[in-house]
């Protein structure tokens, strides 16, 4: 039996933001693979395609890897709990920003145990610093053409300039 903790963090991530990046980072401190599962089926409509939103959490977390910890990113369809289960995992991560995110968070994390009883889901609060960060709000600001260089890596600012036509 191996003791390896991996650990399942699904979202959007339309596209990866620095708030992603901070709990991604914080859980480095306690799992030992994270999976960034990208939301094929999502009810946001979403300005990036799944291959896009892959590539683009590939590429930021690449330097997170090396020997201790492994961190990889996989699109995923269908039932959330389905997908942590054939990962071998049983701990589903989440963040949380405002209490406003806390009620969807919980109703989900409920319905969760109630189709998977085995499978924990672990929140971590938004840190002081990122918690404002979210990726619907950074599309609004850069469409605007403000400057959203403190919120996301300058290979998302690009691709969002590009995207956006700004
Ligand atoms: P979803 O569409 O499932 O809300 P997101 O891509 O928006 O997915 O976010 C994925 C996860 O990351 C969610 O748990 C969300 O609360 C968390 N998250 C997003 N932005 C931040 C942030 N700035 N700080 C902390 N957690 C965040």
């Amino acid at each position: 039996m191996t003791n390896t903790k991996i650990a399942v963090y699904p979202g959007t991530f339309d596209p990866i933001t620095f708030g992603h990046l901070d709990i991604i980072i914080r859980s480095l401190n306690f799992v030992d693979h994270l999976i960034i599962a990208v939301a094929v089926d999502t009810s946001k409509n979403t300005s990036f395609t799944v291959e896009e939103r892959v590539e683009m959490a590939q590429a930021e977390v690449r330097l997170l890897n090396n020997s201790d910890k492994k961190v990889e990113v996989k699109a995923f369809n269908g039932l959330l709990v389905d997908f942590v289960k054939q990962q071998n995992s049983n701990v589903i991560l989440r963040g949380l920003r405002a209490i406003s995110d806390f009620e969807y968070e919980f109703q989900m994390s409920c319905m969760n145990s109630k189709l998977a009883p085995k499978i924990e889901t672990i929140f971590l609060p938004a840190s002081e610093k990122t918690h404002f960060i979210a990726s619907r709000l950074v599309k609004e600001v850069i469409r605007l053409k403000g400057d959203i260089s403190g919120f996301v890596s300058e290979n998302i600012k690009q691709k969002l300039i590009d995207k956006f036509n700004t």
